[in-house]
């Protein structure tokens, strides 16, 4: 028998978000059943429920930075047990037999992965997402949460965690890395915190200096507001490595010049519209990429990282009925640097 659980999601592309139910499958051979204590909003999220990306089908429960604890498991499972302290982030399925599946690279699928809300699921259903008390996910898809991570702040480390933490890692960003972190929202205030523990030299550039003193007990040296010409000038030439998480459009030559020779910028931010850029800018082998999420492997790389060097997020913790509100201030950018729904109040 599925179970019907308590929810909260979208009826409509216009309506706010409302209290429903929803349907959970029976745990199959490979399933996780779990027990849902914390889910992150993530900007993704508002874009996904307001389909400002895609039409998608109602009612639709998003949130895909989520933790709990095991509550059963199928009869084939052998990751996780009853009790285990457990998350979820943006992906629940994937074809398991393409070149990136095989190498663990499971958000770069190319059989089909599946996301964790709004996606087909193998078996022909919608995927509903973590604003719920409970999710239903192979074992495969569900990491370990280190006890030394305190459960509420743990969840955005699922999506806003992983998202900076791959790309510095793809880079080899260590001791010696002159690194920039580019917006100080929720991607960025992980990024400064994982790179600085990484080693590197990370400077903020943010539009104004008014997140300062957070960017430099984050671990941050240096913190400059894009907003003063200046700093253009100042850093010209200075970054091996930098992390975008701008998502508007911006001035790509502009933010280039400030790479050193052979630097990379790397776009975590998803600005909508074309960036356009001169070829000159990327002379001196300078490049330009992106980075999306991670795979399981290194998603619980990650968590095992934070809870070795006592990383967590920083997090403003809210009640569901706070959900719509919370939207429109992520839309404002104004939230320090995390949204978390406790589940407890659906
Ligand atoms: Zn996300
Ligand atoms: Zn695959």
């Amino acid at each position: 028998m599925p179970m019907t659980v308590a929810a909260f999601g979208a009826v409509s592309a216009s309506d706010p978000l409302v209290p429903m139910t929803i349907e959970r499958r029976d745990p199959g051979p490979r399933d996780v059943r779990i027990k849902i204590r914390y889910a992150g909003i993530c900007h993704s999220d508002i874009h996904t429920v307001r389909e400002e990306w895609r039409p998608i089908t109602f009612p639709q429960v998003v949130g895909h930075e989520i933790v709990g604890e095991v509550e059963a498991v199928g009869s084939e499972v052998t990751r996780h047990r009853v009790g285990d302290r457990v998350g979820v982030g943006c992906l629940v399925n994937s074809c398991r037999e393409c070149e990136p599946c095989r190498a663990g690279l499971e958000q770069y699928c190319t059989g089909g992965g599946v996301g964790t809300y709004a996606s087909v699921d193998r078996d022909g259903t919608i995927t509903q997402g973590g604003y719920s008390t409970h999710i239903v996910v192979d074992e495969h898809f569900v990491l370990r949460l280190p006890e030394a991570i305190p459960y509420e702040r743990a969840a955005p480390l699922l999506c806003a965690g992983i998202t900076p933490y791959s790309p510095l890692r793809h880079w080899k960003i260590g001791p010696g890395s002159k690194v920039a972190v580019v917006g100080m929202g929720g991607l960025g205030h992980m990024g400064v915190k994982f790179a600085a523990a990484l080693g590197a030299e990370v400077t903020v550039l943010s539009h104004t200096l008014s997140k300062r003193e957070d960017g430099l007990a984050f671990g941050a040296q240096e913190y400059a507001a894009t907003s003063d010409p200046e700093t253009f000038t100042r850093f010209r030439g200075h970054f091996d490595f930098m992390l975008s998480t701008i998502s508007t459009g911006f001035d790509l030559d502009a933010y280039l010049s400030l790479l050193g020779l052979g630097g990379t910028l790397v776009s975590i931010g998803m600005p909508p519209e074309p960036l356009s850029v001169r070829a000159g800018s990327l002379s001196r082998w300078k490049s330009f990429a992106s980075s999306g999420i991670g795979g399981i492997p290194e998603t619980q790389e990650m968590l095992d990282f934070c809870a070795e060097h006592g990383i967590a997020p920083e997090v403003e913790l809210i009640a569901a009925e706070q959900i719509n509100e919370a939207y429109e201030r992520v839309v404002a950018s104004d939230v320090r640097y995390r949204f978390v729904i406790d589940v407890a109040t659906l």
